[in-house]
């Protein structure tokens, strides 16, 4: 058992663009829910996100999303979870999801999601939480990214400890196992 209780989960708007993406997200959801972790996400019926959230719902979880007002529209606020919180703003939503989450789990997703995970990075990396950051990186997709990361560092811009930052987990089988007990 872990101590973990409620996971914050980054992940694309837009639909799963591989049939490995599509089971990221469904298994993902199925762990999270078998394992009694509240999953805390942007709060969108569409895309990864809204895969993760009905696999999630499904199999019984819990699911917090919390989506600005403005985003209502466009990313489909998910009527059908737990709780949805609308929130003003963008800021307003990543410090609610940073709050309340023990955890950061990235899924396969684009900008969004980067400015999502880099900001617990960044945060991480000023000490302001020691939440351990988990990428599953399915596919390989987070190999670029990766490999950016390891060009910072060889360029001196990065401190070689900032790898100690993160965990990367090749699927979403691995996610449980990062965290501590
Ligand atoms: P994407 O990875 O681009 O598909 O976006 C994933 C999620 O990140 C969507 O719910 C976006 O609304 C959200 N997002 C994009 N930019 C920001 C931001 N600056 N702050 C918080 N959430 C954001």
């Amino acid at each position: 058992m872990t101590s973990i209780k409620a996971v914050c989960v980054y992940c694309g708007a837009r639909a799963p663009q591989t049939p490995a993406h599509l089971h990221a997200a469904t298994r993902l959801g199925e762990l999270l829910a078998a394992n009694k972790i509240t999953l805390v996400y942007g709060g969108a019926r569409i895309g990864m996100m809204g895969v993760l959230a009905d696999s999630a719902l499904k199999n019984g979880g819990k699911v917090i999303g919390i989506i600005p007002d403005h985003l209502q529209q466009s990313e489909v606020g998910h009527q059908g979870v737990t709780t949805l919180h609308i929130v003003p703003n963008m800021h307003t939503r990543k410090q609610m999801m940073f709050d309340r989450s023990d955890a950061f789990v990235v899924l396969a997703g684009g900008i969004g999601t980067l400015d999502e995970l880099f900001e617990m990075l960044t945060w991480k990396q000023l000490k302001m939480h020691n939440k351990p950051i988990i990428f599953v990186d399915t596919e390989g997709y987070w190999q670029p990214l990766l490999a950016l990361l390891d060009h910072i560092i060889e360029s001196g811009y990065a401190s070689p400890s900032i790898r100690q930052l993160y965990t990367v987990v090749r699927d979403v089988e691995g996610v449980v196992d990062c965290f501590p007990r």
